[in-house]
């Protein structure tokens, strides 16, 4: 079946008769309560139980972003800046089978590389990333996907989220990205506030227990994603509802 849109969600949930909804300037208020810090914070047996309860749910949690190599990761995650999973995906499967090798990627060319992508937003930049850091794996790297965050981010088009990323899936480093998704939910549940991504990423470091740390990126996206979503948060289908701190909490009535 296929996996229903978030304004689809959205309309399921308004139908459960027990929810009590915050009107949307009173949720509007409370992001920006959030959003300066101002929420509670969590206590160390809180942050447990909620990724006690990630884990049992979903044990292996996998990103989204299609790709057949550590090389088409690095490649989808950079062209997935400021654009959705949903819509890079829609064009790299043509990219990947035409290159899925930095060699192959330099002889396919930038012309070509951005007729490709040419769906994805800012995908003329992309395009030259894209070449720059195949040609710079070439040069550099004998053609590999260096494993350290410095060489990662020397890369075109790499900044610490798309490493964080990289590292993560293709070496299996207990890293945290923060993307929108964490950013807000990390904000607006009280769970990690930061005015900015790198502060936000280094409070679930501190805060994250060492056990769930390899997971811990991917169950927090998926649940900015589906379920605490930016314009109306499913706190009725919640599972950390009663944990999380945020004041504009939709709640259940008895
Ligand atoms: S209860 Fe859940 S969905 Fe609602 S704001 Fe908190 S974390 Fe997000």
């Amino acid at each position: 079946m296929a996996k229903k849109t978030t304004t689809q969600r959205i309309k399921a949930a308004k139908k459960s008769k027990a929810a009590v909804p915050k009107s949307p300037r009173k949720r509007a208020a409370a992001d920006k309560q959030a959003t300066h810090g101002d929420v509670p914070q969590w206590t160390e047996a809180e942050v447990e139980e909620a990724f006690r309860r990630f884990q049992s749910v979903d044990p292996a949690p996998k990103g989204e972003l299609k790709h057949v190599n550590s090389f088409t990761l690095l490649v989808a995650v950079v062209l997935s800046a400021q654009a959705t999973d949903a819509g890079v995906n829609k064009a790299t499967p043509a990219l990947f089978a035409a290159a899925d090798t930095p060699e192959k990627m330099a002889a396919l060319g930038e012309v070509k590389v951005r007729n490709l992508i040419k769906t994805i937003g800012l995908y003329r930049t992309k395009a030259k990333n894209v070449i720059g850091l195949s040609k710079m794996l070439l040069a550099e790297h004998g053609g590999e996907v260096p494993r350290t965050r410095e060489e990662l981010e020397a890369l075109p088009g790499v900044g610490r989220k798309t490493a964080n990323v990289v590292l993560n899936i293709a070496f299996g480093e207990p890293t945290i990205a923060v993307d929108t998704h964490l950013f807000r939910v990390g904000n607006r549940t009280g769970l990690a506030t930061g005015k900015d991504p790198f502060e936000v990423e280094q409070k679930l470091v501190q805060e994250i227990p060492e056990k769930y740390k390899l997971h811990a990126h991917h169950w927090l996206i998926l649940h900015g994603r589906y379920t605490c979503i930016a314009r109306r948060p499913l706190c009725e289908k919640c599972i950390i509802a009663d944990l999380c701190k945020w004041p504009g909490k939709i709640t259940l009535s008895a």
